[in-house]
């Protein structure tokens, strides 16, 4: 950060990332963790509970990342520790079929119609990498279209012109990835059907399938337009191509199904990872029986891993899970349109361009007065008021995404009191926001 200097004292936070970055690229193990697009020091964090999270210099936030998703019900919520050490105590990878990813994979099927079978896997990267070989190799077709914007994990071939870590540092594309992994994946822009069926035209019987986040949450949060999700769905089955619905971030979180329970669109495939996770590395991909049917040992399609199902992961996915009733959901929703009305107001009350979009309890801040549809209307926004936000929430104890372009989370645990932190530490913050300038390396980072 050329301009701006936020090096207001997190000591031992300094020290462990001074520490981290001698034995780790960056002293993360995710990219946005190092607060690259803010600037300063990223919080280590020692512990959370509830809506709190503590770092290691003793300083508690209100916690709006709810580790990017999975913690619906807050930290260490006391049944799912239970859970987790019930499993623990009986041992942690057998690397055999057991009794808890059965009801875990029963839970899944039971929330989410279209998912006739699902598999589990450990991350959602792994989900996705899984339901694109899948899809090739049921439809015997090589290419996939995928939107501009729309983050599917670290997988080669959706790498291309993806949201989160890549929005936050604007890279068009990663070395690492060969022009022949990426050739047969074709971008558009997101909302856009016309592109997509202008895709399907330019290469007939060539298309596996469209895959899409369910409502993106990685460009910041861009709802699909009227229709998109149920075009795209048409599109695909008209042309002979699977539609991978990726609910990874969206699964669980936006309702008791997902978002399928919130559009009712039926996806041929769809991906979870992070709430049915309960915390954990767990993860999956399901759909349709007769897909899911040409995955190994079945079907011809190879598909495999050490931990997956693992004892320990699935007994908190499975416990968490449990927990998400209808009243948990009202309860998130609720406190999620609190939050939102919040901000909303303080930025209105100091005169900054901002817009607030949600896909039900997930939400975020982007500013500009434009509605924000794809990709490149989201990095229209003044990003840099967004670091002055972040710097003065953080500052006053409340735990932002540390980019402008991700989704906030809460969670069920937010109560009054949490809320009521957040307010206080909101006028502060966007008069902060106000007063901010662009600064003058910004074409480098922008
Ligand atoms: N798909 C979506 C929509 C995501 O938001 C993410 C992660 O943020 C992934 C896939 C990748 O999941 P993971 O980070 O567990 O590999």
């Amino acid at each position: 950060m050329a301009c701006v200097s936020y090096s207001f004292d997190a000591p031992v936070s300094q020290t462990l990332f001074d520490r981290a970055a001698l034995v780790t690229p960056g002293g993360v193990n995710s990219p946005v963790r190092a607060f690259r697009a803010v600037g300063g020091t990223p919080r280590f964090m020692v512990s959370g509970r509830g809506p709190y999270l503590t770092d290691a210099d003793g300083r508690e936030y209100v916690d709006l990342v709810c580790s990017w998703g999975p913690m619906i019900l807050g930290h260490a919520r006391p049944e799912v520790i239970a859970a987790v050490q019930e499993a623990v105590a009986r041992g942690t990878s057998f690397g055999t079929p057991g009794e808890g990813e059965v009801a875990l994979a029963e839970e899944i099927v039971a929330r989410v119609a279209p998912v006739a079978q699902v598999r589990l896997v450990s991350s959602g990267t792994e989900a996705t990498m899984s339901a694109i070989r899948l899809a090739r190799g049921f439809t015997g077709r090589a290419k996939i279209v995928k939107f501009a914007g729309c983050y599917h994990g670290h997988v080669d071939a959706l790498l291309a012109a993806a949201g989160s870590g890549l929005a936050t540092f604007a890279l068009p594309d990663t070395p690492g990835v060969t022009g022949a992994q990426a050739a047969d994946t074709v971008v558009l822009p997101y909302n856009d059907l016309e592109a997509v069926r202008a895709a399907f035209a330019a290469h007939p019987g060539e298309i596996a399938c469209v895959i899409t986040e369910a409502s993106p949450g990685n460009m910041g949060v861009v709802p699909p337009g009227p229709g998109f999700n149920a075009g795209l769905k048409e599109l695909c089955r008209d042309n002979g191509a699977l539609f991978i619905s990726d609910e990874v971030m969206t699964g669980f979180r936006t309702s008791k199904a997902g978002w399928f329970g919130i559009d009712g669109v039926e996806p041929d495939l769809m991906t979870f990872g992070k709430v049915m996770g309960g915390g954990f590395p767990a993860a999956a991909f399901g759909g349709r029986a007769d897909v899911m049917a040409a995955l190994a040992p079945v079907g011809p399609v190879y598909q495999a891993g050490t931990l997956s199902g693992n004892p320990v992961a699935t007994a908190a996915g499975l416990a968490q899970l449990r927990l998400l009733d209808d009243a948990a959901y009202v309860t998130v929703d609720t406190v999620a349109e609190r939050i939102r009305t919040l901000v909303a107001d303080a930025l209105t009350k100091e005169g900054v361009a901002h817009r607030v979009q949600s896909a039900s309890n997930m939400f975020s801040v982007f500013f500009t007065e434009d509605e924000v549809r794809d990709y490149a209307d989201a990095k229209r926004q003044e990003s840099f008021r967004f670091t002055a936000f972040f710097h003065s929430m953080l500052a006053q104890g409340v735990y932002l995404p540390p980019s402008a372009f991700e989704s906030w989370f809460v969670s069920t645990a937010h109560d009054d009191r949490a809320v009521e932190r957040i307010a206080a530490a909101l006028p502060a913050a966007a008069r902060a926001a106000a007063e901010a300038t662009e600064p003058h390396d910004a074409g480098a980072r922008a």
